[in-house]
């Protein structure tokens, strides 16, 4: 998890916790306006390197108790590193750019397959190709901080 140098070029966006982090009769709510509109799930646990926001647990499920160890607070996500900024499936049903897609790439012809380097700008792999969240404790940062992969 070494990463290459690069250019930072921040973009402010709005990220949404995952169904796994909602209600069950919100999520189940949200999965069926997706369903009605035909539309993938590009509103929440968006990818790439973050601060902030929600992280997607495709991988193991959230733990049930996602909190600090020395007090027991809820741990919320303050960074996110994430092999891949941005996913091919991450496209407007119209063909359209994608809001997960950074800004610099939206203007350039998406490359067919996983091996565009454009889509990994950090050279960062994290685990087997997921990404990782390093987790603060919501209530006093300076307790210890908690990781994990996906
Ligand atoms: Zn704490």
């Amino acid at each position: 998890m070494i990463p290459r140098a690069c250019v930072l070029h921040p973009e402010r966006i709005t990220d949404y916790p995952g169904g796994e982090e909602l209600p069950p009769a919100l999520a189940e709510r949200f999965g069926a306006w997706l369903e009605e509109r035909d539309l993938p799930d590009d509103l929440t646990t968006v990818p790439g390197h973050k601060l902030g926001g929600f992280m997607n647990w495709c991988t193991t499920d959230r733990p049930d108790a996602l909190e600090c160890g020395a007090c027991r607070a809820p741990l919320e996500l303050f960074l996110q590193f994430d092999t891949a900024e941005w996913w091919l499936g991450s496209w407007g049903p119209d063909g359209a750019p994608h809001r997960f897609r950074p800004l610099e790439e939206r203007g350039r012809e998406p490359v067919d397959g996983a091996e565009d380097p454009a889509r990994e700008p950090v050279g960062m792999t994290v685990g087997r190709g997921g990404h990782g969240g390093l987790f603060v404790c919501a209530a006093d940062p300076r307790h210890p901080v908690s990781f994990f992969t996906q």
